[in-house]
């Protein structure tokens, strides 16, 4: 039997997300800070299941920002000082740059692209029409 592929909706608002600065994207840092980070993870695992994630999509193709095992070991504060400086803040994706991801849309994980913030849902105009977009294959 043919096997079915279930996907979901994508969301894409830019203008918004650009204005948030990317909130969501705190992945480095743990819930209870902001970040979106379980508490109940080892930090190492959870970037691992990050890397998969990255692989899977292609956003790997995309020199990644900083090394976030590297940048977050003991002993390497100046490492963060050093990107704060330049605008890079190591508690978001290493792929979150001043301007934003700096991953093609299509090449982001899914769990970007589905992902909807309670700011989004309540945009219900713009995410209905972005839904549409993704239902006519529209979204590049
Ligand atoms: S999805 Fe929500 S939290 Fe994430 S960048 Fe957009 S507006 Fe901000
Ligand atoms: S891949 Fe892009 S959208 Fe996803 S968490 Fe990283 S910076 Fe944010």
């Amino acid at each position: 039997m043919a096997k079915t592929k279930i996907t979901r909706p994508h969301y894409r608002a830019p203008k918004i997300c650009k204005e948030c600065g990317g909130h969501c994207c705190q992945i480095y840092k743990n819930v209870a800070d902001g970040g979106s980070r379980p508490l109940d993870s080892w930090f190492d695992e959870w970037c691992e299941d990050w890397e998969a994630e990255f692989e899977h999509c292609g956003a790997n193709k995309t020199k990644p920002l900083f090394d976030p095992l590297e940048v977050h070991m003991l002993g390497n504060e100046h490492m963060i000082e050093a990107l704060l400086a330049k605008g890079i803040d190591p508690d978001y994706c290493k792929y979150r740059g001043k301007e934003g991801c700096i991953i093609p849309w299509k090449n982001r994980p899914n769990a970007c692209k589905e992902y909807k913030c309670t700011k989004l849902s309540e945009e219900h105009r713009i995410t209905t029409i972005i839904a549409c977009e993704c239902i006519a294959k529209a979204v590049v």
